[in-house]
């Protein structure tokens, strides 16, 4: 077991306090949400059981032009313009309209912490009373609470895996090179779900993930990586929801994994889970600013998270049917896919349920522009 950053000993002080806003979460999420509170000159804390970047919870692969308007491209590590899907009866290769990249975990979290201006502490969270909430260092209040906890969702109502909607996913990080994206859609692996190859510069990320949580996914991970020629090491491995769950309840505001932004079909919860966060924090950052209340704010929220919701039904409905699909006829399918126009036309629209142009610039930088402009006219 690695030993993970955090607080131990002596130095896990008691915590306790009031703040402006409280953020549980500090991955994709939650310090989305952050990013876009900088400037407000709100007390902002964002919690996390282990130290920023700590905890890789994905294979990091994202349409590269994300990591572009997010001034997140020194995580950058690999950029690849095609898909290479296999399957038994053969191998077909999608041509991409747009790039996907991998990105390092550790140097993304901390590239956007800093763009922002919060407290941060290391603590468990527990639960919540109101508009408190239980850590294993102490309670803390705010008025605008964030859970950015992942697929627990701990302040709200759990839940329960395998009974839950629940996908599950695992993978090896061996040292080594790759040219190709690569997915394999072969019962041999998952009877419901997919197989992936995410080189990453001087590492492989090696996966197996199932639509099905009964489905264990260890061996075959182990035996994709092992006809790779991959050595089966450094696992990770998590839930992954895929259903959308309320975006708020009882007051809080959920984000991420934690409300079911994972793309289902694809599992695909990363630009999601930035999409969504910034969305969150444009509408918190409108209560700081005095611009709207506490309820208006739920409320907004809730509407553009409901606003996808037949987008991800479609989805899940899609993730149901592939695997009835006999695979031959599957193989078929995807050959056809290949054409040119029909992945243009499909996956700009599977990017436009979350486009990186939604992510605009946040407040505190035209804010700091401003500024700037201002300077330079005195
Ligand atoms: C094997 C695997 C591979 C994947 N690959 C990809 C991929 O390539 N691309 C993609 O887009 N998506 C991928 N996903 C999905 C993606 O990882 C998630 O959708 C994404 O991480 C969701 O981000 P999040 O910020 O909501 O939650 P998370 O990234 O899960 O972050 C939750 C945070 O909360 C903290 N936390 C949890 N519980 C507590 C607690 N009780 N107290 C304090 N802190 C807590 C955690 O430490 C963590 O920092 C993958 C998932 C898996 C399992």
């Amino acid at each position: 077991m690695p030993t993970r950053r955090t607080t131990r000993g002596a130095d896990r002080t008691r915590l306790s306090g009031d703040w402006d806003v409280l953020i549980c979460g500090a991955s994709f999420a939650g310090l989305a949400v952050a990013r876009e509170l900088a400037g407000s000159g709100a007390r902002v804390l964002v919690i996390d059981r282990y130290e920023v970047g700590e905890r890789q919870t994905s294979a990091c692969g994202i349409p590269t032009e994300w990591l572009r308007v997010m001034g997140l491209m020194t995580s950058h590590r690999q950029t690849f313009g095609r898909l290479v899907v296999h399957t038994p009866f053969g191998t077909s290769v999608l041509e991409l309209p747009w790039t996907f990249s991998t990105f390092d975990y550790a140097t993304l979290c901390q590239a956007l912490a800093a763009q922002s201006d919060h407290d941060f502490e290391t603590a468990k969270v527990n639960g919540r009373s109101g508009n408190t909430v239980h850590t294993d260092r102490g309670d803390l209040s705010a008025p605008l609470i964030v859970d950015a906890l992942g697929w627990r969702r701990v302040l709200g109502s759990g839940y329960q895996p395998p009974d839950a909607p629940l996908s599950r996913g695992l993978e090896v990080h061996p040292w080594g090179a790759g040219d190709e994206m690569e997915l394999w859609i072969d019962r041999k692996y998952v009877p419901a779900g997919y197989g992936w190859s995410f080189p990453a510069d001087d590492e492989v990320r090696v996966g197996v993930g199932s639509f099905d949580p009964r489905f264990h996914v260890k061996d075959t991970t182990v035996m994709l990586a092992e006809e790779l020629s991959r050595e089966p090491v450094r696992y990770q491995g998590n839930w992954i929801p895929h259903r959308l769950r309320a975006a708020t309840d009882d007051g809080v505001f959920f984000v991420g994994d934690s409300a079911g932004h994972c793309l289902p079909l694809t599992a695909e919860g990363i630009r999601t889970a930035l999409y969504f966060g910034i969305a969150c924090g444009r509408e918190l950052r409108a209560v700081l600013d005095g611009d709207q209340p506490i309820a208006a704010a739920l409320a907004s929220y809730d509407d553009f998270s409901e606003s996808h919701r037949w987008k991800f039904e479609a989805m899940l409905a899609a993730q149901r049917l592939v695997p009835r699909v006999p695979p031959r006829l599957l193989h078929h399918s995807i050959s056809a896919m290949q054409w040119k126009r029909f992945v243009s036309w499909s996956f700009g629209h599977y990017l436009d349920i979350a486009p990186p142009s939604y992510a605009g610039t946040p407040r505190s930088a035209v804010v700091a522009d401003e500024l700037d402009v201002v300077a330079v006219g005195v």
